[in-house]
């Protein structure tokens, strides 16, 4: 049993176990000490929250809570034989069902003749079911039959990526819980405690890389480390980590990035040479180029840390990210990632035509460029000025910031046809025509002051005939729901602007929008966005 220990993962031997062990999540995790406290923990529960932020950890405390003989104040005890033998895995009487398995399924169809009888030795059954939104079609009619009336002894835990998979009935059973994405801060956090538990030391950019490679997700993180700490057995540094996980050193994607904003193109190949030579994942650099052209962006404004790339200023940094973020890393096409970061690497008044990608790609919607979260505002809106808006007799100039920044596409071949010019010669809307007008619905729609927040916090992921789904970010999900509710009000207005009737979907996707006034300060930095990408589209709509 020991040697099984010391090779266990270090998310298995760090999982929480304890509700004061949860990293983040404070609010959901108060809710539930609150619900355990009075007795009043719901039969069905959600957990909702994109990969490795804690909802299996979740589940399994409340089932130990709710179990517990020695509870204290809400909190399981983690020594009583009930909560041992949850910790353990191995009572009869907890049900942890992984959906996406086949053998899942069978767990689920055995469920319906199993779960009335009483538990053997905990005080309640549990069933756990994780990735639950992939439960099949004929496996939730047993489900919700059960949920309606469920045994007195019973408490179902559903947790999953992608709740808009569950059928209305069982949400509306349900108790959900979204859990966030964690911060930086908190993930690194972590992996000082366990690196100090195990007598390892690392410097600290080495445990911020990490932290920020997780992208919110500890349970990646600690894989991360897991990873790094068995390639070697001296301290840990930022060298290594990059070493071992393909990244680039800061220097070169520095260099990258001055050749792309000053449209040094030859020095920018040599870099790119370079980096295949020794190996590096151009994926993992695209990243480190955009959140370093996001950081330098800040600079720029007089946030963040001074970079030597914002003397170029605003514009040039915002000309430079728009071009790198309309890559989709997804489906780089033919000559692949490489092609993709040269055709970025071009001048930057040729780079609207020479990057411009084939017509598909604009119904394509880059999901991925993620770290331009915080060079929020749209690219689409450059293309106002452009002839394919203003051969739309409907169309007045869109205003300068728009929420969509996927546009590129849209506006960088303005000596196609553009797909937007004829919406009623059409079935229904495209996702360019969608894109290119998303300014002025969000103006329309922004009339409504309630609604403002919700139009802010989306953007345009999807048409499929008369039905247009909007994406809010994961970590947002709030909004998303919020969203749901006022779709009338979203489908009217993108109706109107539009032309035709729609209908609006609302999802959670993994987009990235512009920042979300969380605090004064973010609401001035959209304004000084606003500002720069105007500026910008000036300059290309004289270019062009
Ligand atoms: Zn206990």
């Amino acid at each position: 049993m020991s040697s099984t220990a010391q090779h266990q993962a270090i998310y298995r031997r760090w999982r929480a176990q304890t509700f004061g062990q949860i990293v983040g999540q404070q609010a959901v995790v108060e809710t539930l000490r609150n619900a355990v406290r009075s007795n009043r923990v719901s039969q069905g529960i959600l957990f909702v929250g994109p990969r490795g932020t804690g909802k299996t950890s979740l589940a399994r405390i409340l089932a130990k809570a709710i179990n517990c003989t020695d509870l204290r104040d809400g909190e399981p005890c983690d020594a009583c034989p009930s909560c041992v033998a949850i910790r353990e895995g191995r009572t009869l009487d907890l049900f942890e069902i992984d959906a996406a398995s086949n053998r899942g399924i069978d767990a689920i169809r055995d469920l319906r003749e199993r779960v009335h009888y009483p538990p053997g030795e905990l005080a309640r059954k549990v069933y756990i079911l994780d990735e639950a939104h992939q439960i099949t079609k004929d496996a939730w009619p047993v489900l919700l039959k059960t949920l309606e009336e469920p045994p007195d002894f019973v408490n179902f835990m559903f947790a999953s990526t992608e709740p808009s998979g569950f059928p209305a009935p069982i949400l509306s059973r349900l108790q959900r819980f979204d859990l966030r994405r964690l911060t930086v801060g908190e993930i690194g956090g972590k992996l000082k405690t366990i690196l100090a538990a195990d007598g390892r030391t690392a410097e600290p950019e080495a445990i911020d890389l990490i932290a920020r490679l997780a992208a919110g997700g500890m349970r990646d993180a600690e894989s991360m480390l897991d990873q790094l700490l068995g390639t070697d057995t001296g301290a840990l540094t930022a060298e290594h980590v990059r070493e071992v996980l393909g990244l680039v050193e800061e220097e070169t994607v520095e260099a990258f990035l001055d050749a792309l904003v000053r449209g040094e193109a030859v020095a920018g190949v040599e870099l790119l040479d370079g980096l295949e030579e020794r190996g590096r994942d151009l994926g993992a650099f695209t990243e480190q180029a955009i959140e370093g052209l996001r950081l330098a962006l800040l600079a720029s404004l007089g946030r963040g840390t001074p970079s030597g790339l914002a003397s170029a200023g605003p514009g040039a940094l915002a000309a430079a990210a728009r071009r790198l973020a309309s890559i989709d890393m997804a489906h780089p096409g033919a000559g692949g990632l490489r092609l993709q970061l040269e055709l970025a690497l071009l001048a930057p008044g040729g780079a609207a035509e020479v990057a411009a990608p084939a017509p598909a790609r604009v119904e394509r919607p880059a999901v991925r460029a993620p770290a331009l979260a915080a060079a929020p505002s749209a690219p689409s809106a450059s293309a106002a000025p452009s002839a394919s808006a203003s051969r739309l007799p409907s169309a007045p100039p869109a205003p300068a910031a728009s929420a969509a920044r996927s546009a590129p596409a849209v506006h960088s071949a303005p000596g196609e046809p553009s797909l937007s010019t004829a919406p009623g010669a059409r079935s229904g809307p495209t996702l360019a025509l969608l894109l290119e007008r998303w300014a002025e619905i969000v103006e329309v729609i922004s009339k409504s002051p309630p609604t403002r927040p919700l139009i802010v916090a989306c953007r345009p992921v999807g048409v499929d005939g008369n039905v247009v789904t909007l994406g809010f970010p994961e970590t947002q999900s709030f909004f998303k729901d919020v969203a749901d509710r006022r779709r009338p009000i979203l489908e009217d207005g993108v109706s109107r602007v539009l032309g035709v009737p729609v209908s609006v979907r609302c999802v959670a996707a993994n987009v990235e929008v512009a920042p979300l006034p969380e605090d004064p300060d973010s609401a001035r930095l959209l304004t000084e966005f606003k500002r720069i990408y105007g500026d910008d589209a000036v300059d290309v709509g004289d270019v062009g």
